[in-house]
């Protein structure tokens, strides 16, 4: 899936200054700067900013043996350099690369969304001992967003519930998904996403596993679940354009690796019972 990285990643949250050889990983909305060429190949630090300043740079992460700093890049991109949108770089490599581009877009934005407190309005500070922002005024204190979400493949013996998602440029099947709610457990949010979605009830729920879903500011948790009582499906149309069920014969091959559904969905078509 899209967060199997050959190196390790190490988020534990450190308030360090950068050096000349660190990643740089700067951002203009939602693009990132990337040498011009081929694949996506970030600047280091000392290119960018030989005295290390403007941009304020944010230690984000370390990749294998790289620290990668946050930074922001008005006006055009420096020579040799050009801002990959992130939609583009989604389809770039390498995989480490395409990963660190996308975790770092996610504290970016968070890092945009918190720059005044939402309480009293006054400009938020960083926390000097972890992930957050801190008001000096009211001490609010603001941690990264991330949203837990299921993705939910209910089966019924040898078939599989598959979806298609109304209004979406994603036009493959999908499995059942939505977001938790406040004083929801997350095995509610799999009967009640189901419900809505489909009018159907399930039973026997089996954590299967989770993916950092980093473009949407997500966590997914991936279950599955096996029909009880009646197959017949009540579509809700504001969300789905098509719910039904696949036997492992009919369930299409055609999916990447990247996504926990896509995952999901072949380890019923291919491995028997989940
Ligand atoms: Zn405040």
């Amino acid at each position: 899936m899209f967060q199997d990285l050959d190196m390790r990643y190490d988020n534990s949250y450190r308030p360090v200054t950068p050096v000349g050889e660190d990643l740089a990983l700067v951002y203009q909305q939602d693009a990132v700067l990337a040498r011009e060429g081929e694949g996506l190949c970030f600047p280091r630090v000392g290119e960018l900013c030989p005295e290390l300043e403007p941009p304020s740079w944010r230690y984000a992460f370390t990749l294998g043996e790289a620290r990668c700093f946050l930074g922001e890049w008005k006006g055009a991109p420096p020579s040799g350099f050009r801002f990959v949108p992130s939609r583009e770089a989604r389809g770039l490599g390498p995989r480490e690369a395409v990963f660190a581009a996308a975790v770092g877009e996610s504290l970016h934005r968070w890092y945009g969304g918190t720059r005044f407190c939402g309480r009293c309005g006054e400009p938020m500070e960083d926390s000097q001992t972890e992930r957050a922002r801190v008001c000096p005024n009211c001490g609010c204190t603001v941690y990264p967003k991330i949203c837990p979400a299921v993705i939910v493949a209910v089966t019924d013996g040898d078939r599989l519930l598959l979806t298609k998602y109304q209004g979406r440029a994603f036009t493959r099947y999908a499995l059942v998904a939505g977001f938790n709610e406040i004083g929801e457990s997350i095995e509610d949010t799999v009967r009640r996403e189901v419900w809505e979605e489909t009018g159907l009830r399930v039973k026997n729920l089996r954590y299967y596993k989770s993916q950092p879903w980093v473009f949407t500011d997500s966590l997914l948790m991936g279950f599955y679940c096996e029909l009880e009582g009646s197959d017949r499906i009540t579509l809700q149309k504001s969300e789905l354009s098509e719910a039904g069920w696949f036997s492992r014969k009919e369930i299409p091959e055609d999916y990447s690796n990247i996504s926990l559904t896509g995952e999901m969905i072949q380890r019923f078509r291919c491995a028997g019972n989940p």
